[in-house]
């Protein structure tokens, strides 16, 4: 391969693009992680992330997994064999966390969806209410599907459910949306609450997390399905000293220290969340402007972290993204599940800024013409106008 000068644009939805200096901050001698230093690190990354789950007087948990295992922490923490749980299918993700609750022996119950779309409250708030003998013991939603660029509305799921008095536990997976859209574990009274590192918290694959309400750990007591790995009870035990029952992910923990201080203190996490809705913003304009349409129908539901682009018929959107790979060296999402073939996802989360979500655009704009996708060559330009605009309104207040 001969070699590509300057950065690869990677504009996948996570993994994202990881920050030099939490790169470098990995790059430092492993510790023992039994050791007197070691504590000072892990109570100092869990105090953090309780503030990014805003301020929770909740439980966190640290795992050394992908996304994936904190989805089946959640689960095997809190229930048993053969219970009843309840998900909506908003995309590809929502449709793998019922296959995994299925292979853990759950029954799942999924209320069916069009991918274009979120959890709809009201579907949710009927199926508790017809569950007369409280056999559904949890809700499960994910909160940014990422592979539909649709955004769930977690606090009418949560009105939905307190409408019908049900006591299921609810669990929402902010894998992708974490640290880059607006959420909020105890003001919405989730009791799980799933998240990885490898997207809006800008670290390499690796870390994820739950943070876990009273509710929740009262229902780890009785819960039977089998867990040790996994169990929340000795990774409690050990954290409230800063430590863990096995070997962390070290390094990833000093990349974490990080980013914590980048989102907490330096950024803030109000202006990073204004900052992934200007890019959402902006990159619909772009789309729309193109001739192209967002995957996404409602607007309460558009995404700060992703954006997911239909092909028109007779166009292969992964021949769009290979087009856009050769000639440009970035990295697109492909279209996952049904969607493979016909949409590509541009991320926008992450360690990002205007003018790299300008190159972003004006990457795709050319690979689009490049492709022979007919499309109108404005969508850099809209995108522009808004993003000027964005920065003329702080400067006024400024001035
Ligand atoms: C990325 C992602 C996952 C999967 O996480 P892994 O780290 O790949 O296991 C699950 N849910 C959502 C919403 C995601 O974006």
């Amino acid at each position: 391969m001969p070699r590509r000068a300057g950065r690869h644009f990677l504009q996948i939805p996570g993994p994202t693009n990881v920050p030099d200096r939490v790169l470098r901050a990995i790059d430092f001698p492993t510790m023992d992680h039994r050791g007197p230093d070691f504590a000072e690190l892990g109570k100092g990354v869990i105090a953090g992330m309780k503030r990014v789950f805003k301020s929770t007087r909740g439980e966190v948990v640290i795992y050394p997994a992908s996304g994936t295992g904190a989805w089946e922490a959640a689960l095997v923490n809190t229930l048993s064999p053969g219970e009843r749980v309840l998900m909506s299918e908003t995309g590809h993700f929502a449709a793998l966390w019922q296959k995994l609750a299925a292979r853990l022996g759950l029954e799942v119950e999924f209320i069916p969806g069009d991918w274009r779309r979120g959890a709809d409250p009201e579907a949710i708030e009927k199926r508790l209410r017809a569950d007369g003998e409280k056999r559904i013991k949890a809700v499960c939603v994910v909160h940014n599907e990422t592979s539909t660029g649709v955004v769930s509305r977690i606090p009418d799921v949560r009105r939905a459910i307190d409408a019908t008095g049900h006591p299921a536990l609810f669990m929402v997976d902010t894998i992708s949306s974490l640290a880059s859209i607006d959420y909020r574990h105890d003001e919405w009274r989730v009791d799980v609450t799933v998240a990885g590192s490898q997207k809006g918290l800008m670290l390499p694959p690796g870390l994820s997390f739950n943070c876990i309400s009273s509710n929740a750990l009262a229902a780890s007591k009785t819960a039977r399905l089998p867990r040790s790995y996994w169990a929340w009870d000795e990774m409690l035990a050990h954290g409230k000293g800063g430590y863990f029952p096995y070997t962390p992910a070290t390094n990833l923990l000093y990349g974490l220290r990080e980013s914590l201080a980048m989102l907490l203190e330096e950024e803030g996490l109000d202006a990073v969340f204004a900052r992934h809705q200007r890019h959402g913003e902006a990159t619909r304009r772009a789309v729309r402007a193109w001739g192209l349409e967002v995957l996404a129908l409602d607007p309460r539901e558009y995404s700060g972290s992703l954006t997911a682009v239909m092909t028109p018929a007779g166009h292969d959107a992964d021949r769009v993204r290979k087009v856009i790979l050769d000639a440009f060296d970035m990295s697109l999402g492909t279209g996952l599940g049904k969607l493979g073939g016909k949409v590509f996802r541009i991320g926008h989360l992450g360690d990002f800024n205007d003018l790299a979500l300008m190159g972003t655009l004006a990457g795709v704009e050319m690979g689009l013409e490049l492709a022979g996708v007919p499309v109108k060559a404005e969508g850099v330009q809209a995108a522009m106008e808004y993003l000027s605009d964005c920065a003329k309104a702080p400067a006024r207040q400024a001035a």
